[in-house]
């Protein structure tokens, strides 16, 4: 299957059915677990990757010290779309080389909600044969849902296989959190000013809440999915300046407390 890009969510059908469907995955498919956080935690995440999500955001998180977590789709390597060219094979090594973790987007990039099981697993197991061959150091435990779009039974069969899922539903995580469909915060210069960034932050460090960036290219002019480099590190900054931890996905995970988290099995 030809990988399919990549934000834009024409793909996702807004029929009654599909959003009952979406509805009934994010409330009554929960996998709640206890994150209690001594600190407040901030992520990076990037979908996608577009090359500047390497060059610039891998980049300023590196200079400040900080891993982010890049969900990449094997079949969008090398592939451009509009103004983006996507990340190269070498890519996910650099990105590890860095420190920064690197998670599941699937293979093509579907819309996962329209999914059987074969299907899905399908392109959860070739994405992690594509990456693994890219670099057998890789070890799959985060996962984001292209478009963030998933229905009641495909969000029972990625939280089986990773320990924790990222979805595109805005709000901090904070308490008993869903690890099969994380919240998140778009990092989109043409939604966040300074203002709202500032509250954002003091947000999280209020309620002692893990909040989860999300974005794609990281340029100056940046697209209506992504951010400029000065909003990165301003947003980096702003979190350290506030006393959050930067932590990958993963590492922030591992923060959870007595929850038995299923081990990424063939993830
Ligand atoms: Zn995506």
């Amino acid at each position: 299957m030809q990988a399919r890009p990549v934000t834009l969510a024409e793909g996702v059908s807004h029929d009654i059915a599909s959003r009952a469907d979406r509805a009934a995955a994010l409330w009554l498919r929960q996998r709640n677990v206890p994150l209690a956080l001594e600190r407040p935690v901030v992520s990076f995440t990037f979908d996608d990757v577009p090359d500047s999500a390497v060059t610039n955001g891998a980049r300023i998180l590196a200079e400040h010290g900080c891993g982010g977590t890049f969900y990449l789709a094997g079949g969008l390597a090398d592939a451009s779309f509009g103004p983006w060219r996507f990340f190269s094979p070498s890519d996910v090594s650099l990105l590890l080389d860095q420190g920064h973790e690197v998670g599941c987007h699937t293979f093509s990039h579907p819309v996962v909600q329209t999914l059987d099981r074969a299907r899905l697993t399908d392109e959860l197991d070739r994405n992690r044969q594509w990456l693994t061959a890219a670099d057998p150091r890789v070890k799959l435990e985060s996962m984001a849902f292209p478009y963030g779009s998933v229905g009641f039974f495909q969000k029972a069969w990625t939280a089986d296989r990773f320990t924790s899922c990222r979805g595109v539903r805005h709000g901090l995580n904070v308490g008993r959190v869903d690890r099969a469909q994380l919240r998140a915060v778009q990092l989109y210069d043409c939604r966040l000013d300074a203002e709202g960034l500032a509250e954002i932050i003091a947000e999280t460090v209020r309620s002692k809440a893990w909040l989860v960036f999300y974005t794609h290219d990281v340029q100056d002019g940046p697209s209506e999915h992504g951010c400029s480099p000065a909003l990165m590190e301003r947003a980096v900054e702003a979190a350290l300046a506030a006393g959050c931890e930067v932590l990958p996905v993963r590492d922030a995970m591992a923060l959870a407390g007595e929850s038995k988290l299923p081990q990424s099995r063939a993830a």
